[in-house]
C-alpha cells in the first residue's frame, strides 16, 4: 500500500485511487524560454519516480501521467521580442532542451505531453462555462474569476482573505470587481500572439491551462496533481477553484503533492560547482545525468535539498559503489525493503540506504531501477559518458604492440593513458579500461 502526504489534508494518506487500473497524474510542466535549472529538475525527477513506484505495485499499464508544456506566456513573448523571432522559435528550442535535460536525468516522457497553444477551444470553452455559471465576467477585454463566487477558495493553501491579498501584492486593476479576482483570458495587441474569443482578440492566463487541459485529458477528477511548492498559491489554488465551480463542485484531485526547493545557499558555492546551476551546465561540464539523479533523490523530497559542492561528489561516490555491487547481472526481484521505503511517501533517503545494504547483484539492479538508478552497464559507467572512441583506439594500438612483442611501446601507451586518467586492466578476455 502507497502512502501519499497530501497538501489538501496536510497529512499522509493511504493511497486510493479511484480507478487501480486507470491512475491519473498531472504535474505542471515547464513555461520553456530559458534552460532548466536543477530546482526545475527536482519535480520532474520526483513524479517520475512516483510514476514508477506505482507502475511497479499497480501494474505497467496502470498509470496516465501527463505533464504540460507552457508555450504562451509574457516571458515567451519577451524572449520573442528580444531576438526578434516567432514565440515559437523559443518554445520550440526551449523545450527541445528540457527534454534532452530529463532524459539525461533518467526522466522518461509522461504519456500525455498537452501543449498550451493547442487546446486554446478547451480553454476557450471551460472560461465561457465559468462565465455562464456567474463564477467569472468579462471587463475591458479580460475575463476574470470572481474569487468570491467560489466560498472553498483558499482550502489548500490556507491563507485567509487578508493573507491572499497581501501575498498577493498586485496592483489592482480597474476592471476587477474584486482585488483577488485573477485573470482567465487577457487582450492581445494586434502584434503579439493572440487567438479570437468571444471576448476578443486574447491570449489565455496560465492557470486556467491546467484546469482545462487535465479535464480535455484525464477527466474532471484525478488521482494526483503535483508540482513545486511555489505552485500551492496562486497557481494550484486557482487550478482548484476554476475546475470545481466548472464541473459542479466536483474535486480536481484526490492527493496533492509538493516537492520542496533545491536551496542553492546564502553562501558561495564551492569551486567545484562553480556557480552552475542549470541542468544542461552541469552535464556540459561532466557531472553525468545519474549522478543528478541521485542528488535530487539524496532528501526527501518535501524536505528543502541543500545544494553543496560535496553532494555531487557523495553522489558519483554512491554509484559507484552500486555499480561495482551491481557489476552486468540481469534485473531479478525488486528487493521489498527498497519498495515498502519509497511506499512511504516516497522516502528516497531510506530507500538509498536500503538499497545499498541488497546483497543480491541482480535484486540490486532491479531494485535501482525503481529509483531509475544503475542503468548503465558497469562497463560505460566506468569508462565515463564521454567519447571513448579514440580510448577505444589507443587500447587497441598497445594490444597490437604486445602481440608483436613491442613492450616499450605498449608501456608507452599505458603510462599516456593513466596521465589521462585512463587505467587499463589484462585479463584472459583481453584489455578493459575505465576512468580513474
Ligand atoms: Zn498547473
Amino acid at each position: 500500500m502507497i502512502r501519499l502526504y497530501d497538501t489538501l489534508a496536510r497529512e499522509k494518506r493511504e493511497f486510493e485511487p479511484a480507478d487501480p487500473q486507470r491512475i491519473t497524474m498531472y504535474v505542471c510542466g515547464p513555461t520553456v524560454y530559458g534552460r532548466a535549472h536543477i530546482g526545475n529538475a527536482r519535480p520532474a525527477v520526483v513524479f517520475d519516480t512516483l510514476s514508477r513506484l506505482i507502475r511497479h505495485v499497480h501494474g505497467e499499464g496502470s498509470l496516465t501521467y501527463a505533464r504540460n508544456i507552457t508555450d504562451v506566456d509574457d516571458k515567451i513573448i519577451a524572449a520573442a521580442e528580444a531576438e526578434g523571432v516567432d514565440p515559437s522559435v523559443i518554445t520550440d528550442r526551449y523545450e527541445r532542451h528540457y527534454l534532452d535535460d530529463m532524459r539525461a536525468l533518467g526522466v522518461r516522457d509522461p504519456d500525455i505531453a498537452p501543449h498550451a497553444t493547442r487546446e486554446i477551444a478547451a480553454m476557450i470553452a471551460m472560461i465561457a462555462r465559468l462565465v455562464e455559471l456567474g463564477n467569472a465576467y468579462a471587463a475591458e477585454g479580460h475575463v476574470l474569476f470572481h474569487v468570491p463566487s467560489d466560498p472553498g477558495y483558499g482550502a489548500l493553501s490556507r491563507r485567509d482573505r487578508e493573507a491572499m491579498l497581501a501575498g498577493a501584492r498586485v496592483e489592482v486593476a480597474p476592471y476587477k470587481r474584486d482585488p483577488a479576482d485573477f485573470v482567465l483570458w487577457k487582450p492581445s495587441p494586434a502584434d503579439v500572439v493572440g487567438w479570437d474569443s468571444p471576448w476578443g482578440r486574447g491570449r489565455p492566463g496560465w492557470h486556467i491551462e491546467c484546469s482545462a487541459m487535465i479535464r480535455a485529458h484525464l477527466g474532471e477528477t484525478i488521482d494526483i496533481h503535483g508540482g513545486g511548492l511555489d505552485l500551492i498559491f496562486p497557481h494550484h489554488e486557482n487550478e482548484i477553484a476554476q475546475s470545481r465551480c466548472a464541473h459542479g463542485g466536483a474535486p480536481l484531485a484526490r492527493y496533492w503533492l509538493h516537492n520542496g526547493f533545491v536551496d542553492m545557499g546564502a553562501e558561495k558555492m564551492s569551486k567545484s560547482l562553480g556557480n552552475i546551476v542549470s541542468v544542461g551546465e552541469l552535464l556540459a561540464a561532466g557531472h553525468r545525468g545519474e549522478t543528478l539523479r541521485l542528488a535530487l533523490l539524496s532528501a526527501h523530497y518535501r524536505q528543502p535539498l541543500p545544494w553543496t559542492g560535496s553532494l555531487l561528489a557523495q553522489a558519483t561516490a554512491i554509484l559507484d559503489r552500486l555499480y561495482r555491487s551491481a557489476g552486468d547481472a540481469a534485473p531479478a526481484e525488486v528487493d521489498g525493503g527498497v519498495v515498502d521505503a519509497l511506499a512511504d511517501d516516497l522516502n528516497t533517503p531510506l530507500a538509498l540506504s536500503r538499497l545499498a545494504a541488497v546483497s543480491d547483484a541482480g535484486s540490486l539492479k532491479a531494485s535501482a531501477a525503481l529509483l531509475g538508478l544503475v542503468g548503465e552497464t558497469h562497463d560505460r559507467w566506468f569508462q565515463g559518458s564521454g567519447d571513448s572512441s579514440e580510448v577505444e583506439a589507443r587500447v587497441a594500438e598497445r594490444t597490437a604492440a604486445k602481440a608483436r612483442r613491442d613492450f616499450a611501446t605498449a608501456d608507452r601507451i599505458r603510462d599516456e593513458l593513466k596521465a589521462e586518467g585512463i587505467l587499463l586492466e589484462d585479463g584472459p578476455q583481453g584489455t578493459t579500461w575505465r576512468r580513474a
